[in-house]
């Protein structure tokens, strides 16, 4: 799949939460703007923010790993829903086809979204 067919995808993509890529791990890189948004939003400092649910990236100080991501930290897993769905990480708003494209997930991790193999099984129908 080519990068302007992906980024195509993406701009129809809609997340209908359903959480299914929210339990399966993965590295979560999230930049300092992330955790900005996301700490100032959950009403945390940024270094108790980091405290509490990150990882440094020791070559990349401006880049955090989220520590839990089996599930991921901020999912709900009573109802499955994105606890930080307004603010979420970049990746999460890039995530399937853009993300993909980046070569930041795999083709196994675009699969794991159903509104995703909807999508790629209607454009190879034709229908999309
Ligand atoms: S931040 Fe939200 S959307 Fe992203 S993996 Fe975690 S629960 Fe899912
Ligand atoms: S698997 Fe797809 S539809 Fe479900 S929460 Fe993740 S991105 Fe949204």
């Amino acid at each position: 799949m080519d990068v302007p067919l992906l980024e195509k995808l993406q701009s129809k993509f809609e997340c209908n939460q359903c959480g299914q890529c929210c339990v399966v791990g993965g590295d979560m890189l999230l930049s300092h703007d992330d955790v900005l948004r996301i700490a100032s939003d959950l009403n945390y400092d940024f270094d108790g923010f980091v405290d509490c649910y990150l990882e440094r990236v020791p070559a990349d100080p401006d880049y955090f790993l989220v520590r839990d991501v089996m599930p991921c930290a901020f999912l709900d897993k009573l109802h499955m829903r994105c606890q930080i769905q307004s603010c979420k990480p970049l990746a999460c708003r890039d995530y399937p086809f853009v993300l993909y494209a980046r070569g930041e997930c795999n083709i196994d991790a675009v699969l794991t979204c159903p509104v995703a193999v909807k999508m790629l099984e209607d454009h190879l129908k034709g229908v999309e």
